[in-house]
């Protein structure tokens, strides 16, 4: 496995490979890798030639106050993780290799990045596309694998891809959960025994939104959203960011739920910890 650090290494390996006909498959990740990010890698080797996993905190998706600093980081294991799946190359640049003095450009999805995960977190998904953007560039892959559990980032970087003509495909693979149904999150660690309580009505209500809909045929977004508000805010630590239903592809809230287009999205804080979730309908 070749771990390369800067920039210009990364993005002459990718070209050579492609000159060679290799097809790279990438999946970006901020590292302190989980079962997800395994599983998102598994996706990619299966379908690649060479497979390239990219580990970077990304500065630029973070808001003042959100948690940059706190956010979990485990270099030494994450390597090993990806050396155990067999990755061939990990990119793991530095902040300085990122983002120069200078860098003054950034990629701005201004649709679906509006809505939902971008009110509370206006600057997020501008950060996500711009970093994206520049990984598309170094790395060079044929496909890209993201996680279902961001539902809204795996939309917009599709748009950002399509309108911005990368000759990319965008690939989607599904949520991975603990057994007791909470989605993996690097973020997890950061909850305490009480708060991981709390943290699992995320799931649960979703499924019983889910629920609603599968076996009891039930329509109505509001009786949904109802259903899935009353199980979340029931949490102490909770507070409530957002419960909707909306068109997978678009992420544009729904006026009916039509099942095997709709999703019911979900984000809450458990006390500071931010988590979303979503199900499929
Ligand atoms: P992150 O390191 O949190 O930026 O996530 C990197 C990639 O892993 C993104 O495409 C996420 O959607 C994906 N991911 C994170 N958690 C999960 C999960 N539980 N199941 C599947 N994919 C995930």
């Amino acid at each position: 496995m070749q771990v390369l650090r800067s920039v210009n290494e990364m993005q002459a390996n990718s070209i050579g490979l492609r000159t060679e006909g290799k097809l790279i498959g990438f999946v970006p990740t901020m590292g302190y890798l989980h079962a997800g990010h395994l599983s998102l890698v598994e996706v990619a080797k299966a379908k690649s030639d060479i497979t390239v996993v990219s580990i970077f905190v990304n500065p630029t998706q973070f808001s003042v106050g959100e948690d940059l600093e706190r956010y979990p980081r485990d270099l030494e294991r994450d390597l090993k993780l990806c050396e155990d799946c067999s990755v061939d190359i990990v990119f793991v640049p530095s902040t300085e290799e990122m983002y120069p003095a200078g860098h003054s450009t950034q990629v701005e999805e201004t649709a679906v990045a509006s809505d939902l995960c971008g009110v509370s977190r206006p600057t997020h998904f501008r950060g996500v596309t711009t970093i994206c953007a520049k990984l598309f560039n170094l790395c060079r892959p044929d496909f890209v694998v993201f996680g279902q559990k961001d539902a809204q980032q795996a939309v917009v970087i599709r748009r950002m891809a399509e309108d911005l003509n990368f000759p990319i495909d965008i690939v989607v693979a599904p949520t991975v959960r603990d057994e007791d149904g909470l989605a993996m999150s690097t973020r997890n660690t950061c909850l305490d025994s009480r708060q991981r309580e709390d943290a699992l009505l995320l799931s649960r209500s979703l499924f019983a939104g889910k629920s609603l809909v599968d076996d009891k045929g039930i329509r109505n977004v509001d009786r949904i959203k109802s259903e899935v508000t009353g199980i979340l805010t029931a949490g102490r630590c909770v507070r409530l960011n957002y419960v909707e239903v909306v068109n997978r592809e678009n992420m544009e809230t729904e006026a009916e739920i039509e099942p095997g287009r709709s999703m019911i999205v979900v984000a809450a804080w458990i006390d500071e910890v931010r988590l979303i979730d979503n199900v499929m309908l």
